[in-house]
């Protein structure tokens, strides 16, 4: 480390928090300018609080996730009590931010190391991983993995998987094949993740050089930045959404309470809405030419093509929230979920013809909302299968946990953190368990594309596993009966 580096260091998580004296500040602006290695600090500590920001802004945390990180602020307060910076930061915060910074660093070190995976590679002998219904395929390790992050959640996108890895100080996304597991390439650009992808692009978020939140565009083919679009305003480490491919080239970005649409091919945009006073914005829901987005006081319809308001709806008192809503379209209806503090948050059924609630009720706990055809899913404190015409429940599933629900040929996926976690296979229709495989902890989501699916668990690993003909939906009985 070049002289001046190591007081930079110091200083960082104090620069990023913007908690620093102004001329301390400037001095380290300046010093940012001229050293990429601090400069990749910088990144990292920002990704750290963003992580952070997201976790601490939900109004219901995972549970045990909360547990373990009390636990773990306690050993982190023991542990680095030496070291003057870490004091000197929790002074000058003096909020749960920064025992969250360190617990989450001890945390994620603590988790590699005590909890090894559980899963073994296949062999002809080693058929009865997950009572003989899984075999890994491959694995890839190193993967960053925070927990409660929705910041480094992997994609699938046709024959690729793309992910974060953590190299050195910063992330960066690397393109993997899903068939072998072999990297394809890793992009140069640090990054924030929040990524999406369409067919021949990756998106993700990162640091801009004045301090802003960009959406850039990677080549699929290369990982080569094509495009960096910065929205202009400040890095605020909150209220940032996945960035959404659309049909014809476009991609949606919700940040801040800003929509922004852009041409996906130029990164140019074609309309930006600020939709301010209201709130955190939900991420847009598009179906053809319109583009819904639901804050704490109402529900905006704008033009797709435009961003003009066709119309918007302002809510009742009991329909305003405070945290980030959920939100879920399907045919005529749309569907969200708003949180206030201290009570338990409130899923509303809306048609968007008539602009009526048609059935709300209370979701406990509420943190991932999916609609599909007949029956809405529900992840809080259970998972619930509402019927979509009138809310009501009609079967529901003990479960702990945090990653969102996947839904693929009648089958319903998701991890219960309970014990020592496990990945769940529940019958859509019935919510009877069709299968499970243990030892699985992850709070991101579970793809699956033919007989082959994909998980990142907490310890940093992205698993290909291969389901058997028993895991396969139409056998599900076969499962059942064991
Ligand atoms: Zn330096």
């Amino acid at each position: 480390m070049a002289m001046g580096c190591r007081e930079v260091r110091q200083d960082i998580e104090g620069f990023v928090l913007g908690a620093l004296p102004p001329a301390r500040e400037a001095e380290i602006g300046a010093h940012l300018a001229e050293c990429p290695d601090c400069r990749a600090a910088e990144e990292h500590c920002r990704l750290l609080l963003c992580e952070i920001k997201r976790t601490a802004d939900k109004v219901t945390p995972e549970p045990d996730w909360e547990r373990t990180v009390r636990s773990a602020v306690a050993a982190g307060i023991q542990a680095e009590r030496r070291q003057s910076h870490v004091r000197r930061v929790f002074a000058v915060v003096g909020s749960m931010a920064a025992l969250l910074l360190i617990s989450l660093t001890l945390w994620s070190i603590a988790d590699r190391t005590v909890n090894p995976p559980q899963i073994k590679t296949a062999t002809k002998k080693d058929s009865a991983i997950g009572g003989g219904l899984v075999s890994e395929r491959w694995r890839y390790e190193s993967v960053r993995a925070a927990p409660g992050s929705v910041a480094d959640g992997v994609i699938v996108q046709g024959a690729s998987m793309y992910l974060l890895r953590d190299d050195e100080a910063v992330s960066c996304v690397v393109a993997i094949d899903t068939a072998t597991g072999a990297p394809r390439w890793q992009s140069e650009c640090p990054s924030l993740g929040y990524l999406a992808a369409d067919r021949s692009r990756v998106f993700c978020l990162a640091s801009g050089g004045s301090r802003t939140l960009d959406l850039v565009a990677l080549d699929a083919s290369d990982g080569k930045v094509l495009w960096r679009y910065s929205q202009g305003a400040p890095h605020r480490l909150q209220g940032a959404c996945h960035p959404i491919p659309l049909e014809d080239d476009r991609v949606c970005w919700t940040i801040h309470s800003t929509i922004h649409m852009l041409d996906a091919k130029t990164g140019k945009p074609i309309w930006t809405r600020p939709i301010a006073d209201e709130g955190p914005l939900s991420s847009a829901a598009v179906k053809g030419e319109d583009l819904y987005v639901v804050t704490g006081r109402g529900l905006h319809c704008l033009k797709a093509d435009s961003g003009d308001e066709s119309w918007r709806e302002r809510f009742a008192e009991e329909m305003c929230g405070q945290a980030q809503p959920l939100i879920a379209l399907a045919g005529k209806r749309i569907y969200f979920v708003q949180t206030r503090l201290g009570a338990a948050p409130k899923l509303f059924c809306m048609d968007l013809d008539t602009r009526e609630v048609i059935w709300k009720r209370s979701v406990s706990g509420a943190r991932f909302l999916l609609a599909a055809g007949e029956k809405i899913y529900v992840r809080g404190r259970r998972i619930l299968a509402l019927d979509s015409r009138t809310g009501e429940t009609q079967w529901a599933y003990s479960a702990a946990g945090c990653n969102p629900l996947t839904l693929v040929d009648g089958l319903l996926y998701f991890v219960d953190t309970n014990k020592h976690g496990s990945l769940v296979a529940l019958a859509q229709r019935t919510g009877r368990k069709a299968w499970e495989l243990p030892d699985i902890r992850s709070c991101d989501a579970f793809t699956k594309i033919g007989n082959t699916g994909y998980i990142k668990t907490r310890d940093g690993i992205v698993h290909a596993l291969v389901l058997c003909s028993a895991a396969q939906p139409g056998l599900e009985a076969t499962a059942n009966g064991r």
